[in-house]
């Protein structure tokens, strides 16, 4: 059989080259990305000839599900195949439900945020993380990390212009992976497509500094997470070996120098990790490091996987934590353990199902 061209990994400029006039591009993106089309064939605005085209060669389905899971807490955690048969992991995490009056009306959509991958396996190689343990397999084209989020919005049947948030989290390091994920981030907030700004959209990395200089010099509007986890350079090296390359002062240098909306804030990711980090003294650096930055602090509570060598932290410690950098005056949250029934940490779903669906 013919290998069809994934239609997704192109914005509507670069389609205009293989299909004109411009308003049949539009045509397809709209199509694909706001009537959730299933295939070019039912494409009725569109000449016979031109669908027939289109269906010999492209395509825009690159992921299939191959298992869901919900979690109690209402996140959704999806396993996907790729075209050649690799797998990787997206969650739908609802933030807010739909709300209604006294007579049944909806007066509030629910809010959602789906978190995907940017890569299959990662080289980053952080201690705590499933994920890098079977390393870097290869990036994921910008076609296939768009797909994650149509996928997921066309199977819980969001309407396309319910507007999502989009951080990328799941499997991979995304500055790794910066040209690709850097025009799903334009294909996305296309206004023909499914128009989410890229204010919606969170770049979480682990730090690697003279990316995240690349991607504020693109000037893409876009969120920034840094997943801190360590106040220091010789625990951080433990915990995550990229440190080595790009130490804490060299990664607080690149956040100070992105560019980003005055009303925003970087978002400082921060695994509490019982006995390890979970420390008032911790909290104390953690706060200095911060220093001058518009900065939020998101704790997370260590989801343990088997065979886990770090354990999760206790509840009191992790309010304390968070207490002393409100205190400060800087925003704390601590993560809600969304999924940790589905195993929701990157990584874990992928390295449970890996035997069950081989
Ligand atoms: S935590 Fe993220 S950056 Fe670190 S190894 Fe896992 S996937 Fe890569």
């Amino acid at each position: 059989m013919k290998e069809t061209v994934n239609i997704l990994d192109f914005l509507p400029e670069e389609l205009e080259e293989y299909i004109n006039p411009m308003f049949r591009v539009k045509q397809i993106y709209q199509w694909i990305y706001q009537k959730y089309a299933d295939n070019f064939l039912e494409m009725t605005s569109l000449p016979k000839n031109l669908r027939e085209k289109l269906n010999e060669n492209y395509h825009f389905n690159p992921l299939k599900i191959i298992y869901k899971e919900q979690s109690k807490d209402g996140s959704i955690k999806y396993l996907f195949e790729l075209k050649d048969g690799l797998r990787i992991e997206s969650v739908l995490l609802p933030m807010k439900e739909e709300k209604f009056d006294e007579k049944g009306v909806k007066i509030a959509h629910a809010k959602y945020t789906i978190c995907v991958s940017s890569q299959v396996g990662c080289k980053s190689g952080c201690s705590f993380c499933l994920t890098a343990k079977g390393g870097l397999k290869r990036n994921l084209s910008a076609g296939e990390i768009v797909a994650q989020i149509l996928c997921i919005k066309k199977d819980n049947q969001i309407p396309y212009e319910r507007r999502v948030n989009i951080v990328y989290m799941g499997m991979g390091e995304p500055l790794d992976n910066l040209n690709n994920v850097s025009k799903a981030i334009k294909i996305l907030s296309h206004n023909d497509g499914l128009c989410i700004s890229p204010r919606r959209q969170t770049v979480s990395t682990s730090g690697l500094a003279n990316q995240i200089k690349k991607l504020g010099e693109m000037n893409l509007g876009v969120l920034l997470a840094i997943s801190l986890h360590a106040v220091n350079d010789t625990l951080r090296n433990e915990l995550m070996p990229i440190n080595k390359a790009y130490n804490i002062a060299s990664i607080m240098q690149a956040v100070r120098e992105f560019p980003i909306d005055q009303r925003k804030r970087v978002m400082f990711e921060y695994l509490l990790i019982d006995n390890i980090n979970d420390k008032i003294d911790h909290a104390k650096e953690l706060v200095k490091l911060l220093n001058g930055i518009k900065a939020k602090v998101n704790l997370i509570l260590f989801n343990p996987h088997e065979g886990s060598f770090y354990k999760r932290p206790n509840l009191e410690n992790a309010i304390k934590f968070q207490d002393y950098i409100s205190s400060k005056g800087i925003t704390c949250t601590i993560r809600e353990s969304k999924g940790l029934d589905i195993s929701a940490a990157c990584g874990q779903l992928k390295e449970r199902k890996k035997n069950e669906l081989a």
